[in-house]
């Protein structure tokens, strides 16, 4: 054995203590670790003949990194929908690395930690009141890939729809796809799939303020498909205003025509867990396929999403994700492995940080994490919508606050200035042609207190514009 590696392993007391330590330290000191970073000059250095062990590269570490590592996991880091990690959730993402299983199957005699990821599955469904036994879940790396996963089995039953099998024959003649308000990892998910991104017909956003989608348009595009088979992408919670499409209203057209439904609902999933709001997702559970994000709103950390997708198709799923060309016998829930079932063929045990923040904390601390970020959001709305120098862009529908400045045309300068201060972390985006910022709200340790402080931030960036 290499000596270093010999040194290592004899000091692995020593070495795990020092992480935990250095965990400690920048867990317990996140409320004053900044949300940006200003010096960004790190020079990078060449790989060695000889290491320096564990302890050494740690120490290296933190002297040159350590000033990059911003508080995103912090109370106060508001950018895209970024969630954080609960102490539990923790716990299972380190013994994920301790334990590092390569989990695929559920039966046989070596690593069938699948097992525990079936299990987490089904604990998520409860969480969400989603039935236990409809769909077939696993874990991927983030919605782009629980995106992309739903799309490559809504593809395959497409296919067969028209009399192909895209999976062997490859994509052959025009497949229609629609969507009012797509999150744009489907749009990347649909060129991944060889839809093309520029096919993907759009459908009318309902009158008023709103991102969700007009059924009225929908159907009307549907009855220009003269009865083609096709793909709706539906949102359960767009990014900028958290609008959800009107699920109820899907359904009653899915009697009607024929197509394959998916559901993005990376975050808004989590609007089951507050009794107010788990009415927007009404009908949900009759979607073919759902995309849904655990290192947002469950908040554990990256990576860590998860797709559902109805047993029902679980033949599709195979044929699209199969790992061999051996013919297949039998059903593939009888001898599953989930190197057929998504994109991934080896993996670590995905599922453990959700596990453990589940057991952790229950339907109840989820219902308190997801209310008190709404909680949150509707109180920096509050601020903003009593403000003569800002204006809010759309109402609070969950748990983010799309705004900008009455002088709209200074709102991004203003977003870099108070991003440069390192209190609050939100990000630009544009919102019906305006330019505009998003506070997103999705952090188990966001206070009353934190927001206070942001509302401070920001109106001292203003007194210094
Ligand atoms: C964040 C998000 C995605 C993409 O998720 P990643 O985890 O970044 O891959 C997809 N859809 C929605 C609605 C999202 O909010």
């Amino acid at each position: 054995m290499n000596e270093l590696l010999k040194k290592d392993l004899n000091e692995l007391d020593l070495i795990l203590n020092q992480v935990k330590a250095e965990g400690l330290e920048f867990l317990t000191g996140i409320n004053n670790r900044p949300t940006s970073i200003s010096n960004q000059e790190i020079a990078y250095q060449h790989l060695e003949e000889q290491g320096t062990g564990a302890i050494h590269a740690l120490a290296e570490f933190k002297s040159r990194f350590d000033q990059i590592i911003v508080a995103s996991t912090g109370p106060r880091y508001w950018g895209f929908v970024t969630g954080g990690s609960t102490p539990a959730a923790i716990v299972g993402d380190w013994l994920a690395t301790v334990y590092d299983q390569n989990t695929q199957t559920i039966k046989g005699q070596g690593d069938i930690s699948a097992i525990i990821e079936l299990e987490t599955v089904r604990l998520l469904l409860q969480l969400l009141g989603l039935p236990d036994d409809a769909y077939l879940g696993g874990f991927v790396t983030g919605a782009t890939m629980s995106n992309f996963t739903c799309l490559a089995v809504a593809r395959q039953w497409l296919g067969k729809q028209n009399g192909y099998d895209i999976a062997k024959e490859g994509i052959s003649g025009k497949l229609k796809v629609l969507s009012a308000t797509p999150h744009s990892s489907s749009v990347k998910s649909l060129a991944l799939l060889g839809f093309g991104s520029q096919n993907l017909i759009k459908v009318k956003v309902m009158p008023g303020n709103r991102e969700a989608m007009d059924l009225q348009d929908l159907e009307k595009q549907i009855l220009e498909l003269n009865g083609a088979p096709f793909i709706l992408i539906s949102s359960g919670g767009t990014v900028n205003t958290v609008d959800f499409d009107d699920f109820e209203g899907i359904l009653k057209l899915k009697e009607k025509y024929n197509f394959w439904w998916h559901m993005d609902a990376a975050f808004g999933a989590f609007a089951a867990c507050a009794p107010a709001y788990s009415h927007l997702l009404k009908g949900w559970e009759q979607a073919d396929s759902i995309t849904i994000d655990c290192h947002k709103w469950l908040n554990v950390p990256y990576e860590n999403a998860f797709f559902l997708v109805k047993k029902e198709h679980r033949l599709l799923q195979m044929e699209s994700f199969q790992n061999s060309n051996a013919p297949y016998l039998g059903d593939p829930l009888e001898n599953f492995n989930y190197l057929n079932f998504l994109p991934e063929n080896s993996r670590r045990l995905k599922a453990l940080p959700a596990w453990f923040s589940l057991k952790a904390y229950g339907t109840k601390g989820y219902q308190d994490i997801v209310e008190g970020c709404i909680a949150r959001a509707m109180e920096l709305a509050a601020f903003i919508e009593k403000s003569d120098v800002f204006e809010l862009l759309a109402p609070v529908r969950l748990n983010t606050v799309c705004f900008t400045l009455k002088e709209e045309e200074q709102v991004f300068e203003f977003l870099s200035a108070l991003n440069a201060k390192g209190i609050v972390f939100m990000t630009p985006t544009v919102y019906r042609g305006k330019q505009a910022v998003r506070a997103a709200f999705v952090n188990w340790r966001t206070t009353e207190n934190d927001v206070l402080m942001a509302i401070d931030s920001m109106e001292q960036t203003l007194r210094e514009f």
